[in-house]
């Protein structure tokens, strides 16, 4: 590293500090790299001196930071969150030392955000669904991740605008949008983050699971997925000048989504794909899940269930078993829907398949696979309206209207393996309580 860069990176640090003003870094060299020592580190966070490491781990409080250190990894735990440094903690004689580079970029913006330079109020939320139309981005069996990025970002979109913010997004329809384009967007607009939104795939491990956010490496570092240093990492990026400030957004982020997602952590990280590497105003890209693992995936497929229902909901299904065992709606799309709404948090039991008679005729019997059903007489032939209205139904949240409306003579029947099932799944209603 020349030494102007090495000053800058200081001047960082030191522009920022205000009652440890007076307070001198000390640093050793260690394979070409500026490293300051834990011991420093404890003297101007306030951190009470460590003991000594249990399994390798050292644990650090000041009352108002908590760190958990691993020695000889790039993993840290700063204040519950998980963040990847550029250079493994190392021990070197009595001391535990941590590169400079990772002081300024990881550890000081996260333990004191408030010196953060250059951080003004957010009025634009450029959001980037990744991916779209042929590029699907990773598949799974409950969708591809173009769809599931854009999906996310239109109901962030609709929370952001609600609180007051501006919205623009890189695309909201299923176009491809070149990636040096993306960022380019919120780069035209001041007062602008960028949040790009994805979803993970891993071929080599299919137990891969959980969330990650991404903030543009710095200058000099690798990034978190590769182990040692390239010519590559020297270069300077665009979304550099803004690198701890992406740093400090990844971290917000986050905060948020621990907690409020149930999908594991796997850490704030840096790389420089292009649309962080190219954004010059504070950009991040989350990977919201493995669409590789099949618990991730069935998360994330179930969060169209989620917008139309919440846990402890009674869920009706209004199925058509007028048509007997072959035309009525079908036992596999019905058993489907109750999946996608038990993975969204509804106990079978209070899931009510329901049709006015003929549930039998059709295939169904009480008590199906846990979830309850019902015949409800109805009078003289089907009308939807009253059954809407009458007492023991709830707020209709999906209905596919026009099955009513179509012409039966239109139906086509399709033989497949020997089985004669109509193409129409008749499936009419469903409402919660
Ligand atoms: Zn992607």
């Amino acid at each position: 590293m020349r030494p102007v860069i090495r000053n800058l990176l200081f001047l960082v640090l030191f522009a920022s500090a205000s009652r440890a003003a007076d307070f001198t870094w000390r640093t050793e060299r260690f394979e070409g790299r500026d490293y300051v020592s834990l011991q420093q580190m404890e003297e101007f966070y306030g951190f009470a001196s460590h003991l000594a490491p249990v399994n390798n781990v050292i644990g650090l409080d000041s009352g108002k930071a908590q760190m958990q250190i691993t020695l000889n990894s790039r993993e840290i735990e700063i204040n519950g969150v998980k963040h990847w440094l550029a250079f493994p903690v190392i021990e070197q004689g009595d001391s535990v030392l941590f590169s400079r580079l990772d002081l300024a970029k990881i550890i000081e913006p996260s333990l004191r955000p408030e010196f953060i330079p250059n951080m003004s109020p957010v009025k634009t939320v450029v959001l980037d669904p990744g991916h779209g139309a042929n590029d699907k981005g990773a598949v799974s069996r409950y969708g591809n991740e173009k769809d599931f990025a854009l999906d996310v970002c239109l109901r962030a979109r609709r929370i952001l605008l609600d609180r007051g913010y501006q919205v623009i997004m890189t695309r909201s329809t299923d176009v491809l949008i070149p990636l040096e384009e993306r960022p380019q967007v919120a780069n035209r607009t001041p007062d602008s983050i960028f949040v790009s939104v994805h979803f993970n795939a891993s071929s080599e491990n299919g137990q891969a699971s959980g969330f990650e956010v991404f903030s543009i490496t710095p200058r000099g570092a690798p990034s978190t997925a590769d182990e040692t240093l390239s010519l590559r990492d020297v270069r300077s990026e665009p979304g550099n000048v803004v690198d701890v400030q992406s740093g400090a957004l990844a971290t917000c982020v986050y905060h948020s989504l621990l907690g409020n997602i149930p999908q594991a952590d796997r850490g704030i990280k840096n790389a420089r794909f292009a649309v962080i590497r190219l954004a010059t105003v504070p950009a991040i890209l989350i990977e919201g899940g493995f669409l590789s693992s099949v618990s991730d995936s069935s998360l994330v497929g179930s969060a169209a269930w989620r917008s139309l229902v919440k846990p402890g909901d009674r869920v009706g299904i209004k199925i058509s078993a007028a048509g007997g065992k072959f035309f009525s709606s079908h036992k596999s799309v019905v058993e489907a829907i109750v999946e996608g709404l038990e993975s969204a948090g509804i106990a079978r039991k209070d899931i009510i398949v329901w049709d006015r008679e003929g549930l039998a005729a059709a295939g169904y019997t009480n008590h199906e696979g846990g979830y309850q059903v019902r015949s409800i007489e109805s009078g003289e032939g089907y009308d939807p309206e009253a059954v809407i209205f009458s007492g023991i139904l709830g707020k209709l949240i999906w209905g596919d209207l026009d099955f009513a409306k179509r012409d039966v003579k239109q139906r086509t029947i399709v033989p497949q393996q020997g089985d004669q099932l109509s193409q129409d799944s008749h499936l009419c209603r469903m409402l919660t309580s």
